[in-house]
């Protein structure tokens, strides 16, 4: 079996864990799958060897069920997982690299402007290294201040840096400026019109009081999903698997409107998130929905959650067509102005 196919059915198990409230075995599941990707190691040589538990983080645990799928292609801890959960099984799909699959670029990610812990040329690189065609670099706005959100002043000196670091990486490779703005509790978003219309992509999104009554949250979202400048609503509903429910709204009319004010749901593939689930999702396609499929990654190796969280979107039954990321820059382009 090869890594990513391994690594596929690790994210799987990770996923039902966050759902069983086992955070910290959810995260060991996870990393391994993450590590995986990108380390692509032999897993048949290392199994021949018995050096499965050689590999970071795997413990024994995480080793038999390695060893299961290396030798039978199959495991019987992710059936009982999927059995509990009350899901039919599923052969995991195989993880072919996202960019020959067509995927083209990643719309949602953070750099040490805000919480990120890699600078903008550094998660442009990775991104062109994973053979995408562009990154949208999509910081917080102020108001968590405790990220160290961007204003107007220093969104016009992250496009000085941005606008370098695309000199850069030449014109096969696109840079998008963005931003994650607040969707604040009374519905307006955390930075005025002026400067949201000098960006090239903005994604809205709900990250406090997400426990509103849900009329009271349904007429939030629809404020956010009306406003011109907005292109994505990320995370839609700010839900953390097994620690937090996220925000429960009228979720047919808040689709029903972003469908027909065409803007995108994001499903936001960090595996802490997988927001919208692939059931919300679905849901969203049956409403005409169209969406973008995005990491929010805070440093380089947190691109692959897209990897990682590909499945969703297939057991959602969401066509290519009704992404984004699958279209070249200057469709995305077009799709935001
Ligand atoms: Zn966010
Ligand atoms: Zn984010």
């Amino acid at each position: 079996m090869s890594p990513d196919e391994a690594a596929a059915y690790l994210a799987e198990i990770a996923y039902h864990l966050r759902g069983k409230e086992d955070q910290h075995r959810a995260r060991a599941f996870s990393k391994v799958a993450a590590s995986l990707l990108r380390d692509r190691p032999d897993l048949e040589a290392l199994n021949r060897a018995g050096k499965l538990e050689s590999l970071p983080g795997v413990g024994a645990g995480i080793a038999k069920v390695l060893r299961e799928l290396v030798s039978e292609n199959h495991s019987a801890y992710l059936e009982r997982l999927r059995e509990e959960s009350g899901e039919p099984a599923a052969v995991p799909a195989q993880l072919t690299p996202l960019v020959e699959q067509g995927y083209q670029g990643d719309l949602h990610c953070h750099t040490d402007w805000s919480d990120g812990g890699a600078t903008v040329l550094e998660m442009a690189l990775a991104a062109q290294a994973r053979g995408y065609r562009y990154l949208g670099i999509t910081d917080h706005s102020p108001r968590i201040t405790v990220v160290n959100g961007l204003g107007p002043d220093r969104l016009a000196a992250q496009r000085r840096v941005i606008d370098e670091a695309q000199q850069r990486l030449g014109d096969g490779f696109t840079i998008f400026q963005g931003i994650e703005v607040d969707i604040l509790p009374d519905g307006t978003l955390d930075l005025d019109d002026d400067t949201l219309a000098g960006l090239d992509l903005v994604i809205a999104s709900p990250h406090l009081q997400l426990r509103m009554e849900p009329s009271q949250m349904t007429e939030r979202m629809l404020q956010a999903v009306e406003h011109p400048h907005v292109d994505v609503i990320g995370h839609p509903t700010g839900r953390r698997p097994g620690s937090r429910a996220g925000a429960t709204y009228d979720f047919d009319k808040v689709f029903a409107t972003a469908a027909s004010n065409g803007v995108l749901l994001e499903m936001d593939c960090d595996p802490a998130r997988m927001d919208l689930s692939p059931e919300l999702a679905r849901q969203a396609l049956a409403l005409g929905c169209r969406f973008a499929l995005d990491s929010d990654a805070h440093y380089v190796d947190q691109f692959v959650y897209v990897d990682l969280a590909l499945w969703m979107t297939r057991k959602a039954g969401i066509p290519t067509e009704h992404i984004v990321n699958w279209l070249p820059a200057a469709g995305v382009r077009k799709e935001f102005e």
